[in-house]
Order: C-alpha cells, then structure tokens, then sequence
C-alpha cells in the first residue's frame, strides 16, 4: 500500500496526541503515515534538533500540538517561561514546514487565549479582541501569535498553515501533578489521594461556581484528524462541546466522587483563586461543517478517565 501522506504529530506523547494515536489505530489510516513525536525525539525550542526531525521524517502534514502546558497555578508564576518556549517551538515548527514545502500545518490555539473581557459567546473572530487573562498572558499571547504566522504564510507563501482552538480537554494519558495539572486530572489525582488516605473530605480549590467547557481527549482527537483531512481555510476553528454542555466546577468534583464512588464530602476553598469566571465557546462553526458529530457524554468521559488512571495511575505523568 502506497503512504502518499507522511504526517508527523509534534507533543504526539501528550494527553491529545494520544488520543490521536489510539482512533488512528482503531478506526485506519489509508494512504497515510503516521509519526508520533515526543520531547525525546529533539527539543523543538531548538532550530538545528527541529530541522533534524524534518530532515528524517519528510513530512507532508504536521498536526502541531507540542507546547509548554500547565494549569492556572502552574501558569501565574511562570508566565516568562510559557511565552519564550511556546514561541520558539511554534516559529520553529512553522518556519520548517514552510521550507521543506509541507502541504499542510494544523496548529492548537486554546480557548484560554481569547480576551479576558469579552462578549460571549466567544467566536474565532475574536481572538485578538482585547488581552488575556493575567494569569496566563505568556502562554496566550505565544499562542495568538501562532494565528498572526498562519496568516503571514498564506499571504506571502500560499501555505495552508491552520489553527484548532480547543475547549478544556481531558481524558487518559493527561498531566495529573497536582502541582501543575489542568482541573481535572489535579482533582482526579487529588480525590485518588484522599481515598488512599482513608480521608473523608475532597478539598476543591475556588467556590466551584466557575463554568467550563471540557472536550474528551478522543472526541478532540477525532476532529482534529478531521480538520486535518477536510479543513482548508487559514482561519481557526473552535473545537468545543456545544454551549448547552457547560458545566461548573462543582459539578465536575460531584462527577468525580461519582466514578470514584467516594462517600466523603466535597469541601470548596473560596479563599484561593480560580481564574476566568467563564469563557465560554460557541462551536457553531464546526456545527455548520458537522452538524451530527456526537459528542461523548460527560459522565461516561470522567468515568473512563478515572478508570484509565486508576488502572494506570503509577505510570501516568505525575
Ligand atoms: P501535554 O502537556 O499533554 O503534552 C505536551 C506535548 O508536547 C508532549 O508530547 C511533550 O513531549 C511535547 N513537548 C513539550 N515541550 C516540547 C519541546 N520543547 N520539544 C518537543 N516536544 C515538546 O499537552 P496536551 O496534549 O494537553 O496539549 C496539546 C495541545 O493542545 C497544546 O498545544 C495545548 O496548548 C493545546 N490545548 C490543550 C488543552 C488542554 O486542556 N490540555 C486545551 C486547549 C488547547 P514529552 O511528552 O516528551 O514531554
């Protein structure tokens, strides 16, 4: 079988390039190679380790997820840090597509780079609007600037350089440090604590009032490959649950104790912080594309996390 697609998946080891790996295992890949990354295969931070990997794949489409990721905390302290590296991974992984002639880039914006104050719903239109949450202006603005390079490529070059703008995404193989983790692999590995410690109450930072929209890594994983193949303007598109499907972070722990089958009780912190009230995401762009995509339910999507971390939780990133 001739492989007329070479595609090479940067941060192909993380939570969404896993996820990628397990449907393109499952469902096939006709005429396509698959190549997944990780930080082992060369830092992109560096030109020379990133023109190593171009060198040796050949890539004709590159789904761009590598990048420095953490939760709020991990985020206020360090925002230096999440602007420098983000940026000279994306310039690196941009600018070498671009000179080996690769057909197509698919890059991962984030919601959580949208304007701090905004009208919602937010919409791809928006994304340099007005700055970002303070807490995480580094990540963000490195992220924006993704957006600004797509633009310039295509208006100089012709690349077909794109960008994919998630909701919360969470699901097997995510960062679960309790340190620098998303809400909810830190309050998976938290509640999984607080079981093995026979104690009986589950501590959740912030009142529990803020809404999020959270996207399962596998059904994530299923449109980026979509976009891949079918998408072709330059412009972003939001990849989120649909704005009915928002939930707040108390429900979220009430789903958690469910799957744990926790009998304890919740106990919310208000005194610490909590970042964005809400932010959320209208995917009536992608509905206009796929109007019957189904979306994972999010009580079976926790719950099939939780069992992949109970079943996994020594090898999971902690
Ligand atoms: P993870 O933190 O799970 O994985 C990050 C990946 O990037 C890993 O494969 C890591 O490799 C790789 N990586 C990090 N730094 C480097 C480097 N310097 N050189 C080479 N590889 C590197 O990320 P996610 O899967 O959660 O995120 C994927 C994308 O989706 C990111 O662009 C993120 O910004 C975006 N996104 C994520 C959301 C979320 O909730 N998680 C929400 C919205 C967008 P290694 O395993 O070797 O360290």
């Amino acid at each position: 079988m001739s492989e007329d697609k070479v595609i090479i998946v940067t941060g192909g080891s993380g939570l969404v390039g896993k996820a990628i790996e397990k449907i393109v295992t499952e469902e096939g890949k006709e005429g396509e190679k698959w190549i997944f990354l990780s930080s082992q295969d060369g830092d992109l931070c560096d030109y020379a380790a990133t023109e190593n990997i171009f060198k040796k794949y050949k890539p004709t489409h590159v789904i761009h997820l590598a990048a420095m990721v953490g939760g709020l905390f991990h985020n206020l302290s360090h925002n230096l840090e999440f602007l420098r590296n983000n940026m000279h991974i994306n310039d690196n992984v941009l600018q070498l597509s671009f000179e080996t002639g690769v057909k197509k880039v698919v890059s991962c914006l984030s919601t959580c780079v949208f304007p701090d104050k905004t009208s919602y719903p937010i919409d791809e239109t928006m994304v340099h609007n007005a700055p970002p949450h303070p807490s995480n202006y580094g990540y963000s603005y490195a992220k924006r600037l993704i957006d600004v390079a797509n633009h310039a490529y295509n208006e100089q070059h012709g690349c077909t350089f794109t960008s994919v703008i998630p909701c919360n995404v969470f699901g097997p193989h995510d960062n679960f440090n309790l340190e620098c983790s998303h809400v909810i692999p830190g309050l998976i590995r938290k509640l999984y604590n607080t079981i093995e410690k026979g104690e009986d109450k589950f501590y959740v930072l912030g009142s529990g009032a803020q809404l999020r929209q959270f996207i399962y890594s596998r059904d994530l994983a299923k449109l980026i490959i979509w976009v891949l193949r079918n998408y072709e303007e330059v412009e972003p598109i939001i990849l989120s649950v649909d704005e009915q499907a928002e939930v707040t972070i108390k429900q979220v722990a009430e789903e958690l104790v469910k799957s744990f089958n926790f009998k304890g009780d919740i106990v919310f912190d208000k005194t610490k912080s909590e970042g964005q009230y809400k932010k959320t995401a209208t995917n009536s762009k992608l509905r206009k594309y796929l109007p019957n995509f189904q979306f994972t339910p999010f009580d079976i999507a926790v719950k099939e996390t939780v069992d992949w971390f109970k079943a996994n939780h020594k090898i999971a990133r902690n």
